[in-house]
């Protein structure tokens, strides 16, 4: 498979938009002036168009995550890097994707935005991808298969022996969102990324790295597929203040895991509550920062702890979430009401 191929005939020809500040990236202010970009030169620290590769806070990944910086590309949350897959790869009214309900709801909502069919395929009663019916949905216009593992609202991981069959045999992009891998025993596939031209994987600081604020989210796969995202991102797309709060947060890496590791401990913690809540029919494994819940009556249960002060999410429209509440786990005290809150009902 050359991943050319499936890049959209517009984008293979576009040449990317040139900024200023992308022709003397290694220059100062201190060996330069700077009179290109017709910025205010009065200095507040945030005067200056940021950098369009955003080239410091890339070093930091590259050395946390052992990949390389061409390998990378980051956007204004997964959301835009998702977002510029499709339009890098999916011709409107032409190409499809396919995804794996019940999952993340932004791949739909994009394919909707992007005039992109998408085919659903569900996963089965336990979570896991059907490899074959993924198959047969597979025509000559799939680009993307979604796979969002740890998945979201699950909570599960898809095992490694299918994801690496899917791998094998879409003839297409296989896009692993990866936003909960820090809460997960299972290994990031990023560790693969070499094997595989068709594996792109999203991560985020979203979650485990406490950045939901900032907006930003990384894109990691082969060169080929980072240099064709990297010519329809826009120039700016990540800001000068997202870049130095990401690039403070993975100064501080060792803090991160300490977080992470107490979150998945209260997870641990919250589990064994739960148990004990008589409405509580299904306490299902999770991988993630949050867990789900199949319960007697899902929308009565929301609206009652909504009553009570204690905001989770119904996920009972969802395919095979029937009367499934999710709830993200807290910090201790937030823990402790929500199980109080439950309990008094
Ligand atoms: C929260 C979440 C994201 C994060 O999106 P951002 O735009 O980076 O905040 C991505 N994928 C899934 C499955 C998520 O649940």
């Amino acid at each position: 498979m050359n991943i050319l191929d499936l890049v959209r005939e517009n984008i293979k020809s576009l040449k990317p938009y040139s900024s200023a500040r992308d022709e003397y990236k290694d220059a100062t202010t201190d060996t330069m002036v700077f009179l290109d970009a017709n910025e205010n030169p009065f200095e507040n620290g945030v005067n200056r168009y940021p950098d369009p590769q955003q080239n410091s806070v890339k070093d930091f990944l590259s050395n946390i995550k052992g990949i390389s910086k061409e390998n990378i590309l980051l956007g204004n949350g997964s959301d835009e890097v998702l977002d510029l897959i499709f339009r890098a790869f999916c011709e409107p009214n032409k190409d499809n994707i396919i995804t794996l309900p019940p999952t993340y709801g932004m791949y739909d909502v994009l394919s909707n935005i992007n005039s992109v069919e998408n085919k659903r395929v569900l996963l089965t009663e336990d979570f896991q991808p059907k490899v074959n019916q993924i198959l047969e949905a597979v025509d000559k216009n799939s680009k993307i298969l979604f796979l969002c593992s740890p998945n979201n609202p699950s909570g599960n991981s898809f095992s490694v022996e299918i994801v690496e069959e899917l791998l094998n045999k879409f003839n297409g992009l296989v896009v692993i969102d990866e936003a909960y891998i820090d809460f997960s025993e299972q290994k990031s596939w990023l560790a693969k990324l070499a094997n595989f031209p068709n594996l792109v994987i999203t991560q985020t600081l979203s979650k485990a790295y406490g950045l939901a604020g900032i907006r930003l989210g990384v894109c990691y796969a082969s060169k080929e597929i980072i240099s064709v995202l990297n010519r329809i991102k826009p120039p700016y797309n990540v800001n000068e203040l997202t870049q130095q709060k990401a690039i403070e947060r993975l100064l501080k890496v060792d803090e991160v895991e300490k977080e992470v590791s107490e979150i998945i401990n209260q997870r641990t913690l919250l589990i064994e509550s739960l148990k004990s809540v008589s409405f509580i029919q299904n306490i299902y494994p999770t991988d993630c920062n949050f867990v789900l819940v199949k319960v007697d009556d899902a929308t009565k249960r929301y609206n009652q702890l909504i009553a009570k002060g204690v905001v989770i999410r119904n996920r009972t429209t969802q395919p095979l979430c029937e009367n499934c509440l999710r709830f993200t786990v807290g910090t201790a005290t937030e823990n402790e009401k929500l199980i109080s809150a439950l309990k008094s009902l």
